[in-house]
């Protein structure tokens, strides 16, 4: 089997001119909504992240700002970037990127934000409100996931609701803002949900878990983790992993995922490719939020 390739960049593309009209009817109405990002220090997988952001915003006409922090900023000063942004009523979406440096306490942080801008659900509000199956924000990684694979399934010509309902979705990484969402929409559609971490890798269960999977979401930041011998046989496969891979020969730095192409091509029917695949629909989720945010904000929309 060579898997068929989820094509991230098209589904973005296509989401792009639903976002693209709901910022221009926002504008219609005289609302100019904003987006602002907060980075402390510069992780690889952060900067990556930014820079794409930057670029799509200016696509669709979303404003942008973007506070840089060194990385060892003190925890107050951070908190005081969230304040003000929260005051500030150019920007109706806030996204603090993370990893946070170890010093900071990033739960501190999330609760700092208003949670009517938290467009990632990341205070406890929304976190609440997402796992109760009611988000306010379905924040955009996890997002991005399944709409990917709502889309594939469309493609194949599956009925969705048949195919969620107990199938089994494992998802490898349990991070409070991609792993645990993923879970959370997978509840929502009725799957059976195995959420492993890396303690399924240290008493090593993580391929037997992963072999029931029917649908495989890997977000652990460990380049090459998953391989042929985790994957069942015409599994769907979805690599959220960004990764630095230093090319040995020419010392260049190329982004790898945490899924093994190759071998695991070779026995998925899907798989999304890095770069290409969850990224960019993450990004134009981001500012479909944003929009969402603002249209809240405003007082318009039903
Ligand atoms: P995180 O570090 O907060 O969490 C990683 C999770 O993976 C933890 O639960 C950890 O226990 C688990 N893990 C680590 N090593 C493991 C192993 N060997 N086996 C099983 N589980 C293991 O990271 P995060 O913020 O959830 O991000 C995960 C990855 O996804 C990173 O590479 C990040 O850059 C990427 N990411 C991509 C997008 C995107 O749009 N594509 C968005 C957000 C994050």
């Amino acid at each position: 089997m060579t898997a068929d390739k989820i094509d991230g960049r098209a589904s973005a593309k296509a989401l792009k001119e639903i976002v693209a009209a709901d910022v221009a009817a926002l504008e219609n109405a005289g609302v100019h909504c904003g987006l602002a990002t907060v980075m402390v220090g510069s992780d690889y997988g952060s900067v990556e992240y930014e820079r794409r952001l930057r670029r799509v915003s200016g696509q669709l006409g979303v404003g942008y700002r973007h506070i840089f922090l060194a990385a060892n900023a003190a925890q107050d000063m951070v908190i005081r970037v969230v304040l003000s942004l929260n005051a500030d009523p150019s920007v109706d979406g806030i996204l603090v990127l993370r990893p946070l440096p170890e010093h900071i306490d990033e739960g501190e942080v999330f609760q700092a934000l208003d949670p009517v801008k938290d467009i990632e659900s990341v205070h406890p509000f929304n976190a609440g409100l997402l796992a109760l199956g009611t988000p306010r924000f379905v924040p955009s990684t996890p997002a991005a996931v399944f709409h990917l694979l709502d889309g594939y399934l469309d493609s194949v010509g599956e009925d969705r609701d048949a195919f969620y309902r107990g199938t089994t979705i494992a998802v490898v990484g349990r991070s409070n803002n991609v792993g645990k969402p993923v879970a959370s929409l997978g509840h929502n559609r009725q799957a059976v949900v195995l959420s492993c971490d890396e303690w399924a890798s240290r008493t090593g269960r993580l391929a037997e878990l992963t072999r029931r999977a029917d649908v495989l979401v890997v977000a652990a930041g460990v380049a090459g983790l998953i391989t042929g011998e985790h994957v069942k046989d015409g599994a769907i496969v979805l690599d959220v992993g960004i990764n630095p891979w230093t090319d040995p020969q020419s010392g260049e730095v190329h982004m790898v995922g945490d899924v093994e192409p190759a071998s695991v091509s070779a026995k998925a029917r899907a798989l999304t490719p890095v770069p290409g695949g969850v990224g960019p629909v993450t990004d134009v989720w981001l500012m479909r939020n944003t929009a969402a945010a603002a249209t809240m904000a405003a007082g318009l929309g039903s």
